[in-house]
């Protein structure tokens, strides 16, 4: 049997972007819908599970859902409860732990108090209290004492931080990844100030298999869709067989058109785990090391869970590397600068000559998207699609 006929719509992968969009087409306008996973499980890198020593943990490191976006909120509520939590971060700085993004509190934990309230009011009077500053831009202001902040900030918490996630300088990235944690004039320890923020309450995992539940969604994992897609003049092939259908692609753009124009460079993380038999290993959900250390940041899951269990919890520090393509290696950061971009607009053109093909999510349309800009991008391509 031609098994292409059977769907009306083949989703590669199932994270965020891949659950969400199959979802919407599947109920909103009635398609059938096949998901194909390389991996063995659902949802991406946003993935979390029991771990062997009972301690529930992110595969791929701490996930905090935040947005502003009403709908998106709403839209994921139709499968999860919220457990309510707000995470806040600390930077190691030689033992002194301060409150990340840099904040009026970090400054008085950082100055002697006389300076510091003098230097507070400067931000305020400059900047206006409740602002956000990137780094980069505190360090073109003119004052001196201001000055000083900046350097402080920028040589104490992004220089080396930055150097170990992206193997580059905070001025030679894109001005808008450091422009993430900017310094905040506020005494709000919060890392995200959205107005929706918190972790689904039995697990994302949980999310994500109640998003799937739906008749018209087939799911085959451990499936390679490179293995069973193929694109030949302006036509996909689906098992053998041509397939007109909707085609949505949530993998690297690159890897689609077997990198022919070379590989687009991403950054991939190491992550160690360790399971520790106390109760709790640090004060905050992730403390950061931006002036030592390889790994950038060690994250305790029981702050962001919330789980219960005393006498035994589990940390992972990242590590980050160069992404080569090596087949243990997962893509997880696009690194965007300009060469990168264009190389990216390469491989996006070879997909416009096939029609009803799309490339949705963080690695196929290489950006830098949070969770609900990815749930954002796929109701509203849902929108375009089902018009
Ligand atoms: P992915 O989650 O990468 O899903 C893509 C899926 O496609 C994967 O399952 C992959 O196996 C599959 N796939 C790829 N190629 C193929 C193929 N050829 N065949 C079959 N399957 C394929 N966001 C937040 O909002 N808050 C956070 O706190 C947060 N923390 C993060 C921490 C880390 C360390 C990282 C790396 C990301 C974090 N993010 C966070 C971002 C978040 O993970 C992404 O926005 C989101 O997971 C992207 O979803 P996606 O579906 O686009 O991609
Ligand atoms: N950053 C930094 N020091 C920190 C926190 C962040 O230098 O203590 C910089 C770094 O370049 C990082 C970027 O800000 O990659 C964005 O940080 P974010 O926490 O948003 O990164 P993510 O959680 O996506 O890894």
């Amino acid at each position: 049997m031609n098994k292409s006929k059977i769907y009306d719509c083949l989703v590669v992968g199932c994270g965020m972007a891949g659950t969400t969009i199959a979802r919407e087409l599947a109920e909103r306008a009635g398609k059938k819908v096949l998901i194909l996973e390389m991996r063995d499980h659902i949802g991406g890198n946003a993935y979390d599970f029991m771990n062997e020593n009972g301690v529930f943990v992110h595969r791929f490191g701490p996930h905090i859902f935040h947005t502003d976006s009403k709908r998106v909120f709403d839209y994921l509520s139709r499968f999860t409860q919220w457990r309510n939590y707000s995470h806040e971060v600390v930077g190691d700085i030689h033992g002194k732990l301060l409150p990340i993004p840099f904040n009026l509190n970090s400054l008085h934990l950082t100055f002697e108090s006389c300076k510091a309230r003098r230097l507070e009011q400067k931000l305020i009077d400059i900047y206006g209290f409740g602002s956000k500053v990137p780094i980069l831009d505190l360090r073109r202001q003119p004052d001196a004492e201001l000055a000083e902040v900046a350097d402080f900030v920028y040589n104490n918490i992004f220089l080396h931080y930055t150097q170990k996630q992206w193997g580059l300088s905070p001025d030679e990235i894109d001005s808008l990844v450091t422009a993430r944690v900017p310094v905040y004039i506020s005494y709000d320890n919060r890392y995200f100030q959205d107005t929706y923020q918190g972790i689904p309450a039995q697990s994302y995992t949980s999310l994500f298999e109640r998003i799937l539940k739906h008749p018209n969604i087939e799911l085959h994992l451990n499936s390679e869709a490179r293995r069973r897609l193929r694109l030949e003049s302006g036509k996909v092939f689906f098992d053998g067989c041509p397939f007109n259908g909707t085609v949505i692609y949530t993998g690297p753009a690159d890897e689609l058109f077997d990198c022919q124009y070379g590989r687009l460079p991403y950054r991939t993380l190491d992550f160690i785990f360790e399971t520790h038999n106390i109760t709790w290993y640090q004060p905050k959900g992730t403390v950061n090391y931006p002036v030592d250390r390889e790994y950038t940041r060690i994250t305790e899951f029981k702050h962001l869970t919330g789980q219960a269990l005393d006498g035994r919890t589990t940390i992972v520090k990242e590590y980050p590397r160069s992404y080569t393509g090596a087949d243990n290696e997962t893509p997880y950061y696009p690194i965007q600068n300009q060469q990168n971009i264009t190389l990216y607009e390469r491989y996006r053109k070879l997909t416009d000559e096939l029609p009803q093909f799309h490339l949705l999510g963080r690695l196929a349309e290489y950006k830098y998207y949070n969770m609900d800009g990815i749930v954002k991008k796929a109701l509203e391509l849902a929108d375009t699609l089902i018009k």
